[in-house]
C-alpha cells in the first residue's frame, strides 16, 4: 500500500467540498512515486487557509456529566445535545438541533484524552500514517485497523482488527524505501513485546501498546527488499533520514495549530467504534491526508455526515477547540471539523453498487497473500 496513492473525488462527491478542500497545493511531504490504486476512489491536494489558532483546554475538565444515564430517545435529550452543540460551535441551534436529532449511539462521556500533549503527538502522527498507509483498503469495517482503542494512564491500548494487525504494525514501523528516497512509518517509532502484545513507543514522546482482539500471535513484518528496517535501532539512534521526517511532522508549513490536530487525530485514534461506522455498510472506506494537517473520510452509504458529526460531537470531539474552527457544515454531505484538520466526506450515491461484494473479497484476498 502507497503512502500517498493520491487520487481525484468521484464525480457524484459533494460539489461544494470539492470546492472547498480540493484545490492544488504543493506537498510539504515528499510524494513517492504512485503504486496501482484500487481504483476506488481518487482525492487531489488541498488549500488549507493558515489562520492562527490557540487550543483551549478548560472544556476537557468537563467530563460529560450532563449524559450519564441518558439516551438520545427523547426530545429533552436531543435539546440537551442542541444546546451542548451550539454553545460549543459556530453553528445556529436549528442546525445543532438538526444534528442531535440524527444521533443513533448512545452519548456516552467523552472518552479521557491523551494527558500529556508528546502522548497525543504520537497518536495523531499514527493515525495520521495509518489513514495514508490503508486509503480504501479495509476489513470488516476497521478504518484504520483499530476495533477499539482503550486509555490507559499515560498510554493507549489498541486492540486490532485480526486479519489487519500484522498490516497495522508494518505500516507504523519505520523504515527508509530507498525507491520512495524517505521514510515510512512514523518516524522515530520502536518495538518491543511477546509477539502477541506490541509496545511501540517512541522517545521523548510516548507509547501505544497494539494487540488482536482475539488476542492472537502478531509476527513483526520483513522488510521488503528496497526498504532498511529502523525500527531495530535504539530509541535514541535515529537516522537523520527520521529526524527530517520527526521535524516534517511537528513543524509542517501547512499546519498552523498542531496542538489541535494532535488532539483532534489523538481523539479519532481513540474513537474507533465512531469512526468505523463510515466502514460500516461495505466494510472499507476511504481515508487519506493532504498534507500533515488533516485526515479525510469518505464513505458513501449508511451513516450521514450529519449523523456522524453528532455522534463524534455527543463524545466530546471538538470539546476544548476554539468555537469558530470547531465545526462547519459545508453541506449535508460534507463537514470540517477544527478548522478542516477532520474532513468527513460522503458520496450521495454509492459507489461500489453490485461489486461491493466483489470488491470487499478482493480486499480480504490482498491481505491473505
Ligand atoms: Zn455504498
Amino acid at each position: 500500500m502507497s503512502v500517498a496513492r493520491l487520487a481525484s473525488i468521484s464525480p457524484d462527491a459533494d460539489v461544494s467540498c470539492v470546492q472547498r478542500c480540493c484545490g492544488s497545493v504543493p506537498r510539504s511531504h515528499p510524494v513517492p512515486a504512485s503504486e496501482p490504486s484500487s481504483g476506488l476512489l481518487r482525492v487531489s491536494a488541498v488549500v488549507k487557509p493558515v489562520v492562527r489558532r490557540t487550543l483551549h483546554l478548560s472544556f476537557l475538565s468537563s467530563p460529560g456529566d450532563m449524559w450519564k444515564g441518558r439516551s438520545m430517545s427523547n426530545s429533552g435529550n436531543a435539546k440537551r445535545l442542541a444546546k451542548k452543540i451550539r454553545d460549543n460551535t459556530s453553528l445556529t441551534l436549528a442546525a445543532s438541533f438538526r444534528l442531535a436529532r440524527q444521533l443513533n449511539v448512545r452519548p456516552e462521556p467523552p472518552t479521557v484524552d491523551a494527558p500529556d500533549p508528546r502522548q497525543r503527538r504520537l497518536e495523531a502522527h499514527l493515525a495520521h500514517v495509518l489513514a495514508a498507509s490503508f486509503q480504501d483498503h479495509q476489513l470488516n469495517g476497521s478504518l484504520l485497523g483499530v476495533r477499539k482503542a482503550v486509555p490507559n494512564g499515560q498510554r493507549l491500548d489498541l486492540l486490532l482488527e485480526p486479519a489487519m494487525a500484522e498490516a497495522v504494525i508494518y505500516e507504523l514501523l519505520p523504515r527508509f524505501d530507498r525507491s520512495y528516497g524517505g521514510i515510512r512509518g512514523v518516524p522515530g517509532l520502536r518495538v518491543t513485546g511477546d509477539g502477541r502484545r506490541w509496545t511501540l513507543h517512541a522517545i521523548g514522546l510516548g507509547k501505544v501498546t497494539a494487540a488482536r482482539t482475539d488476542h492472537g500471535p502478531i509476527r513483526l513484518p520483513i522488510p521488503r527488499d528496497d526498504e532498511v528496517a529502523l525500527w531495530g535501532r535504539l530509541p535514541d539512534d535515529l537516522s537523520r533520514d527520521e529526524r527530517h521526517e520527526i521535524e516534517w511532522w511537528v513543524d509542517a508549513k501547512s499546519v498552523d495549530a498542531p496542538d489541535i490536530r494532535d488532539l483532534l487525530m489523538s481523539r479519532l485514534l481513540r474513537r474507533p467504534e465512531l469512526v468505523n461506522k463510515a466502514a460500516e455498510p461495505h466494510g472499507f472506506a476511504n481515508c487519506y491526508n493532504h498534507h500533515a494537517g488533516d485526515l479525510v473520510i469518505e464513505w458513501c452509504c449508511g451513516e450521514t455526515v450529519e449523523a456522524l458529526c453528532a455522534a463524534l460531537l455527543a463524545h466530546g470531539f471538538i470539546d476544548g477547540v476554539p468555537r469558530a474552527d470547531a465545526v462547519e457544515l459545508v453541506s449535508r454531505n460534507s463537514a470540517l471539523l477544527g478548522d478542516a484538520t477532520i474532513i468527513l466526506n460522503r458520496h450521495t450515491s454509492c459507489l461500489y453498487g453490485d461489486n461491493a461484494q466483489s470488491i470487499a473479497e478482493h480486499i480480504k484476498k490482498s491481505y491473505e497473500s
